[in-house]
């Protein structure tokens, strides 16, 4: 045929050959670029937009703001950083600005929570086969004093069997302790990179001034350019801890969710600190807060087996879950 000709398959191969060059490269399911404008020296995006971009429904009830889809729901209040996402509470790095009741969401607050939880392809894709348990405290540091124990003994029974559970479910475990001594908290992060371990666990109970306060946290690392959730510290540098933003966050939301679920405990969101562990470690990493040893009711029901039993669950199946969600995620 005359198409046959040699010249012809020369110049066919020649432009095969260059649209594979000159095509952009292929991108799937990418987060469209949304557009940011500035108040106060800072990048907020219209939460209009985004319920636009996204197909989703935005609406004011009882003085919150609402932005629903098929499998989303978020809730905001203006002027506040409360927020949550699946009846799961958290704390946004910046305030929504209510702009004349145009609502504005920050850029980091976008990029850091709403991108990982709207769409697993906006997080970095990895594996999930070593996990690091960081029993807090140990030695002389006793943590926090209950009337019956000490921070640091609960932490090693608690990592114990979710140690246990995970080791069922498959994983291999690295712990930084398996006994009780001191290790400071650099040699922790230390030992976490150096493990290979894929993601980081630390795990504390907590206490306050205030003896009523009760209930279940999660932390992940703060973002740079944002204050953690109890300071108003303003810090722009980036740390190791900052490499798996998205994934981190994912990974609290994921395991506040779980530990809730098993626990039937109260939610204080999940939060973010600049903790020494979570800023020096090189993987994704998260703290939780596995209840109040400084308040008398709660301290009973934390050293009981069914409820160390019931967050183990929980700790463990929201790393099962997070292993699913990051062994196919889009970056
Ligand atoms: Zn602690």
């Amino acid at each position: 045929m005359k198409f046959c000709n040699s010249k012809f398959l020369k110049i066919f191969f020649l432009a095969v050959i260059l649209s594979g060059i000159l095509l952009p490269y292929p991108v799937v399911n990418a987060a469209p670029a949304i557009k940011s404008v500035t108040f106060f020296k800072r990048q907020y995006i219209n939460l209009r937009t985004i319920a636009n971009v996204y197909g989703f429904r935005l609406f004011k009830r009882s003085g919150r703001l609402y932005m629903t889809g098929k499998y989303h729901e978020f809730s905001f209040t203006p002027e506040k950083m409360t927020a949550a996402f699946q009846g799961v509470q958290f704390v946004l790095s910046h305030a929504v600005y209510d702009n004349k009741g145009v609502y504005y969401i920050s850029k980091t607050d976008y990029e850091t929570i709403l991108m990982p939880l709207i769409n697993r392809n906006n997080m970095k894709r990895h594996k999930v086969r070593t996990v690091f348990l960081d029993p807090g405290h140990g030695g002389r540091d006793v943590g926090a004093e209950g009337r019956y124990y000490y921070e640091k003994v609960l932490t090693l029974k608690l990592a114990a069997k979710v140690r246990t559970y995970l080791k069922k479910a498959g994983f291999n475990v690295v712990m930084s302790r398996r006994s009780d001594g001191f290790i400071s908290l650099k040699d922790r992060a230390a030992a976490a990179n150096r493990s290979k371990a894929d993601i980081f666990v630390s795990i504390h109970f907590n206490s306050a001034a205030n003896k009523k306060v009760y209930g279940l946290e999660t932390y992940c690392m703060t973002p740079a350019g944002a204050a953690s959730s109890n300071s108003t510290k303003i810090d722009n540098k980036r740390y190791s801890g900052n490499n798996y933003d998205r994934n981190n966050f994912a990974l609290a939301y994921l395991m506040q969710r779980s530990m809730l679920g098993y626990s039937k405990a109260l939610d204080r969101g999940v939060k973010h600190a600049r903790f020494l562990v979570l800023k020096e470690v090189k993987i994704p990493a998260v703290l939780v807060e596995c209840g109040f040893l400084s308040n008398p009711d709660s301290e009973r029901i934390i050293g009981t087996d069914l409820y160390l039993n019931q967050i183990a669950k929980g700790i463990a199946h929201s790393i099962i879950n997070y292993k699913k969600v990051a062994e196919k995620a889009g970056l």
